[in-house]
């Protein structure tokens, strides 16, 4: 044990030993005294009340304690050193026998006086306004029928002759003890009281003292008297000191006590206060009316008024808390039932109103809203700005929606309107004019941002339920997605089945994989100045043992959705690196110099991406340059870990090329933000381009060749299908290009015989 938990373990024991010795000591003499001079059994009392000053004192004085703790104290020890004077008179006076006077009892009156204020100064449970109107009504009640106990009790019993001043001085202390006990029976149990919980409950033994000594000095014996007499002060300093060592150690504990919820006997000291004046008003009754009688009839109507006030204060409080707790109902059902981003209904409530309406069979439409490329904004600027376009979309859903219809917000960026109509009208109305709100730019931060929505609309049918209407709405919104997005599309039954065969498609995919159903054709890419063979893009087909062949795109976006691409993007990418290898071996420098591979966003954002490029190139003895990645703008557009591995990738040496050039959304501003090698000029540019009737396409066609040169990057125009087309091409600056008109997309042989007839040069 080391020094200081042997000073913390001690604290305060030297006072509480003290005060016991001179209890102790007070016993002793009481036993053995003869009735001589009682100036030896008087000592004991201000002893222990200076040892009771000191322990109070040593918490009150210490900094280190909480300051309501330390006042408490420090206040106890004030009221200590008041009885302290009060038991030096009653030593001074112990000798000549003339009762209490009210001088003696001065001192001591004050000190409970003081103990009572500082017990008061204590949190009493309830601080409103309230809550101190019935604490003090508890209070008289307990004064009024003390008073009166004393008064008409007590005094009975007082022998003939007994003085004024030694009743009035008895009453006194014995109504403030009662005070006393009935504070500390509040203060005790309120759950986190700043003092103690048993130091207070310890501490009443002092006016439970009080009030006995009140009794004692009027109606007790000569024995009795004298031993309280004496008694009192010791009794009184050993509950001072023994609550102090109590506290001491509960603060040198080093974490608090969980804080239990006490319960005392001292809380039923008003009701008890009640049932005596009841008993005495019974007693009165049947005697004959005089002053006592009349003033235990006049305290018990004062106890009455004190108890209905109090029960009309706790009724009024009752209603106020219940008005407080269906207020507080109201506000949580209400967020239950509202987003908290934007204050648009949520999915629950949204669900709810649905369902409502369509069991009061009420015509309903459902207008499902899902922002385009919303993860590629939100990943871009960040959540917080992501969450302020949200709230802005929301403020104009809210704005351009009829006042009949209902806006919710079913989570991410997924939102939803319920309209009061089953007119497809008024459906495409609504559908269009949210369009149209939302293509007006977002001033989000200090960027002004264009967002885009698709919009699935689905309408009830008879019998339909919520959910099935909201999964129409979806499906359809999915339709609108596909279609390009940035529209809006009606659900049609046909659209149901589509998903049912996309979901087969889907389980059948993952066994092609297993099976090998799965096979490359590559589609060769030309020099179109001097007709030459450039390059190959491989082309993934599958041959479904029942449907036969099915194009990339019925499978691909389905592999993409279910995350399969990964797999099957594994598998191109090690079967193309393969068939180069082969035509490596077999036509040596007349091979093709790279070859082209489709990647979707999915696999670029697998972490371990580059690293699996890698090793498929070194396994099939490739080097970076022999590999071309294609892949589309919105991909580029994806977020912060796609970027990172394009990066890395490009830093490799593998070529990135830009498929599907044109169709995006932002592919200038990508150009310089990531870096590309090639652009892939769309098909839907080279269609119609002979004719030279489109010209905004025209005009693109010529302007993306112009800047693949100032960028020195190469183009390459996809899906050429004449002649004329590829004319006007090589016009327009274009160097490469792939179509049906040179060849389609060809089995490995085919491809091989290709670079057998005609050896790719260096140059081309
Ligand atoms: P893409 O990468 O833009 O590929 C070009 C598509 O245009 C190919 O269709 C090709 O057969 C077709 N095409 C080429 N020249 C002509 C032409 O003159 N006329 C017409 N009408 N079409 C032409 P395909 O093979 O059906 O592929 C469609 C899309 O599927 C591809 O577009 C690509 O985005 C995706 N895809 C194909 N294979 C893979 C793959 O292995 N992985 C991934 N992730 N996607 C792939
Ligand atoms: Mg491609
Ligand atoms: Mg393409």
């Amino acid at each position: 044990m080391t020094a200081s938990t042997v000073r913390r373990a001690s604290a305060g024991l030297v006072p509480m030993l003290v005060a016991s010795a001179a209890g102790l000591a007070v016993c002793v003499w009481l036993a053995v005294h003869t009735g001589s001079s009682v100036l030896l059994g008087y000592l004991g009392g201000p002893i222990a009340l200076a040892a009771a000053v000191l322990g109070c004192w040593k918490i009150g004085s210490n900094i280190r304690v909480d300051r309501p703790v330390r006042s408490f104290w420090r206040s106890m020890s004030h009221a200590g050193v008041l009885l302290f004077i009060g038991q030096c008179v009653s030593l001074s006076l112990s000798n000549n026998n003339a009762g209490l006077s009210l001088v003696a009892a001065a001192p001591n009156v004050l000190g409970i006086v003081w103990v009572v204020g500082a017990m008061a100064r204590l949190p009493l449970g309830d601080s409103s306004a309230a809550g101190w109107a019935r604490i003090l009504l508890d209070f008289v009640t307990v004064c009024v029928a003390g008073a009166l106990v004393f008064w008409y009790v007590v005094l009975s019993y007082a022998p003939p002759g007994t003085d004024q001043d030694t009743m009035i001085a008895a009453g006194t202390v014995g109504v403030l003890g009662l005070l006393a006990l009935a504070i500390i029976g509040k203060a005790a149990v309120i759950p986190h009281p700043p003092v103690d919980s048993l130091s207070l409950r310890i501490l009443s033994v002092a006016p439970i003292v009080g009030a006995i000594t009140a009794v004692l000095l009027i109606a007790g014996t000569d024995g009795p008297r004298l031993a309280i007499s004496v008694l009192t002060g010791p009794l009184v300093a050993l509950s001072f000191t023994v609550a102090a060592w109590r506290q001491r150690h509960v603060l040198a504990r080093p974490a608090a006590e969980p804080a239990r919820h006490h319960r005392t006997m001292w809380g039923l000291i008003p009701m008890l206060a009640s049932v005596a004046t009841a008993a005495m008003v019974i007693s009165v009754s049947a005697r004959e009316m005089n002053g006592r009688e009349r003033a235990v009839i006049i305290g018990a109507v004062l106890i009455v008024v004190c108890v209905v006030a109090r029960q009309l204060l706790g009724l009024r409080e009752n209603k106020r808390l219940l008005t407080g707790l269906r207020t507080q109902q109201v506000q949580l059902e209400r967020l239950a039932m509202t987003d908290p981003l934007t204050g648009l209904a949520n999915r629950t409530r949204f669900g709810s109103a649905l369902e409502e309406r369509l069991a009061s069979h009420r015509p309903a439409t459902v207008l499902l809203i899902d922002i385009d490329d919303f993860k590629m904004i939100n990943d871009s600027m960040g959540p917080a700005l992501g969450d302020q376009l949200l709230y802005q979309v929301a403020q104009r859903l809210r704005n351009n929606s009829a006042t009949a219809s209902l806006s919710a917000r079913l989570g991410g960026d997924e939102f939803a309107v319920l309209l009061d109509d089953e007119e497809i009208d008024v459906a495409e109305d609504a559908a269009g004019r949210i369009q149209r709100a939302l293509a007006e730019p977002f001033k989000v931060g200090e960027e002004r941002l264009l967002a885009h929505a698709s919009i699935g609309v689905a309408i009830a049918g008879a019998g339909d339920g919520a959910d099935e209407v909201l999964r129409n709405a979806d499906i359809a919104m999915y339709a609108a997605k596909e279609g390009g997005k940035a529209a809006w599309v009606r659900f049609e039954p046909r659209m149901r089945q589509d998903v049912v065969n996309h979901a087969r498609l889907g389980s059948e995919l993952h066994n092609a994989i297993i099976r090998n159903e799965l096979f490359l054709l590559y589609q060769p890419v030309f020099d179109i100045v001097t007709g030459r063979l450039h390059g190959a893009e491989a082309l993934v087909r599958w041959k479904h043992p029942v449907r036969g062949l099915v194009s990339p795109g019925d499978f691909v976006p389905v592999a993409e959705r279910s995350g399969l691409i990964v797999r099957l993007g594994s598998w191109v990418l090690r079967e193309a690196c393969r068939q180069l290898s082969v035509w490596k071996a077999e036509h040596g420098p007349g091979a093709i110099k790279a070859i082209n591979v489709n990647v979707a966003v999915r696999q670029l954002r697998e972490p371990g991406f580059v690293d699996e490029v890698a090793a498929v190139l070194a396994e099939y003895d490739l080097l970076p340059g022999n590999l071309v990645i294609e892949i589309t703008e919105s991909s580029v557009a994806d977020g912060r870990q796609v970027r990172e591995t394009l990066q890395a990738l490009h830093e490799m040496g593998i070529r990135l090329a830009l498929d599907d050039f044109g169709t995006g959304q932002s592919s200038l501003s990508l150009l310089r933000a990531f870096p590309v090698d090639v652009l892939k000029l769309d098909k839907s540019f080279v269609d119609g381009i002979a004719d030279g009737e489109d010209r905004g396409r025209l005009a693109i066609a010529a302007a993306v060749a112009q800047l693949a040169e100032y960028l020195q990057l190469s183009a390459v125009a996809e899906g050429i299908e004449s002649e004329a087309q590829l004319d006007r091409l090589r016009d327009m600056g274009y160097r490469l290009g792939q179509g049906f008109f040179m060849a389609k997309p060809l089995p490995p042989d085919e491809a091989g015989a290709l670079m057998a007839a005609d050896p790719v040069t260096v140059n081309n």
